[in-house]
């Protein structure tokens, strides 16, 4: 049999072309490949989705115009109880003043408990419609030429190729492009640190979820979790074999007790020029320094540490001082400034001293900072056409790709991707 579409990745990405190609076409033969045991990729966590253009859309490949209609779409389908926010206007003053600006974002929250509900009943309206997912089956290679996927099972036959592996398939994505000879650069990247703190010290969370601070030094806050809300480690794979850990957050829905803490990103971007080719290979280089650095595992340091140029150390962290646990235990107490290179510790550290003159309390001595969070979605594969195609009838989507930086962009570059599908049938 031959699939209209086979769809690699059942995270946000693969599920919008998912459901924009039986909006169009109800009858397609369509079949989701997921290396996972359980569905829907990004979606699992925090779910927080933010409803406003630029917001998870990246500049290269996304402007008003073309990316609007879409959220309209995805926001009619999927209905988010858009969040109240208050008081903006008396930060964005504050802020306004020392250069930083405070973006209004439409945001909704659904948390992971709540991200996974909805998971559940998108995947069953899938099948009900008769898609295919196939869990713990990953796509290993294709062929263009004679359009068949290679999966880690069988060989399938498909009318249309949608690759969305997530940031965690860069590599794999990599890979791909080049035994497809599809060209791509890969010359920024992301790097920076989460804080955790009490929402007593981060007071701006109850007026505004997931605040979006542009400092100078193309720094931002980024993916604020508030409520029951808890720092996270991804484990990545490297070219060469090793393993090291990003770390991330993620909170639970209002159904749950909130533990009084707050987490975000500060993050730092920078694109290379040469002689440095690839922002992955620097991104592994910096996270096995880390690595080193943290005896495996991702590095946290308290804010009264840092300020006073010494380490912190497992026994510290019951000082009076530091009121609350890392929720991310695992990590270890260290320097980050050991690990972390001046260009990305310099902006993060300005940045904050700005966010606690606008939010007063944030640099508390408590305050944890985790190193390292490092964002890969710098490959930008060379498209055939507007709608993401990067070989003959094969489409890249999705964060992996570098289309998208967030659930509803990922969505988004999927819906994108169906249209340019349906246009060539
Ligand atoms: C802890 C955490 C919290 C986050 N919180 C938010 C948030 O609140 N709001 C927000 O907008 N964004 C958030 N994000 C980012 C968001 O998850 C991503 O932007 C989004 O999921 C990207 O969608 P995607 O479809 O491109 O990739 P993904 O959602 O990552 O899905 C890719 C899927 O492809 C599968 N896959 C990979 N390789 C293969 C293969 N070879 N064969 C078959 N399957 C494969 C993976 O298992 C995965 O399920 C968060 C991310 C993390 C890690």
């Amino acid at each position: 049999m031959t699939y209209d579409c086979v769809i690699t990745g059942s995270g946000p990405a693969g599920l919008g072309t998912a459901f924009a190609l039986l909006e169009k076409k109800p009858k397609s033969k369509i079949l989701i490949l997921e290396s996972g045991e359980v569905s829907s990729g990004g979606l699992r966590n925090d779910c927080k989705m933010n409803w406003t253009f630029p917001i998870g859309f990246p500049l290269d490949y996304w402007n008003e115009k073309n990316a609007v209609p879409y959220l309209q779409r995805l926001e009619h389908f999927l209905n988010p109880l858009i969040l109240e926010k208050d008081n903006v206007e008396v930060y964005a003053r504050r802020a306004g003043r020392i250069g930083v600006t405070l973006l209004r974002v439409r945001q909704a929250h659904l948390g992971t408990d709540g991200g996974i509900l909805l998971i559940k009943r998108l995947t069953k309206e899938l099948e009900e419609r008769g898609v295919e997912i196939a869990l713990a089956e990953s796509l290993v290679n294709v062929d263009a030429d004679s359009h068949t996927a290679q999966t880690s099972k069988r060989e399938v036959k498909y009318k249309a190729l949608v690759v969305a592996p997530g940031r965690r398939g860069f590599d794999f994505l990599r890979n791909l492009m080049k035994s497809l000879k599809i060209e791509f650069s890969d010359n920024s990247i992301d790097v920076g640190i989460r804080v955790e703190t009490t929402a007593e010290r981060y007071s701006i969370v109850r007026d505004y979820y997931d605040p979006k601070f542009l400092f100078p030094e193309s720094t931002r806050t980024f993916c604020t979790n508030s409520g029951n809300a808890h720092v996270v480690q991804e484990k990545y794979l490297s070219k060469s074999g090793t393993t090291y850990y990003s770390v991330n957050g993620h909170a639970f829905s209002q159904n749950r007790t909130p533990n009084g803490l707050v987490n975000f990103a500060i993050l730092r971007s920078v694109s290379f020029t040469e002689p440095i080719a690839s922002g992955q290979d620097y991104a592994e280089y910096l996270a096995s320094l880390a690595m080193l650095s943290g005896g495996g595992k991702p590095l946290m340091q308290r804010i009264g540490d840092f300020r006073l140029g010494r380490r912190t150390t497992r026994n510290a962290l019951n000082d009076d001082l530091y009121d609350f646990k890392p929720t991310l235990n695992d990590a270890t107490p260290g320097d980050i400034s050991l690990a972390i290179p001046a260009k990305f510790l310099n902006s993060i550290w300005k940045s904050l001293k700005k966010l606690d003159t606008i939010v007063p309390g944030v640099l508390h001595p408590a305050t944890i900072m985790y190193y390292p969070e490092i964002k890969l979605y710098a490959n930008k594969p060379v498209f055939i056409n507007e709608f993401f195609m990067a070989a003959c009838d094969v489409y890249l989507i999705g964060d992996g790709a570098g289309t998208s930086r967030g659930i509803t962009g990922a969505w988004a570059s999927g819906m994108r991707a169906a249209e340019g599908i349906i246009s060539r049938e």
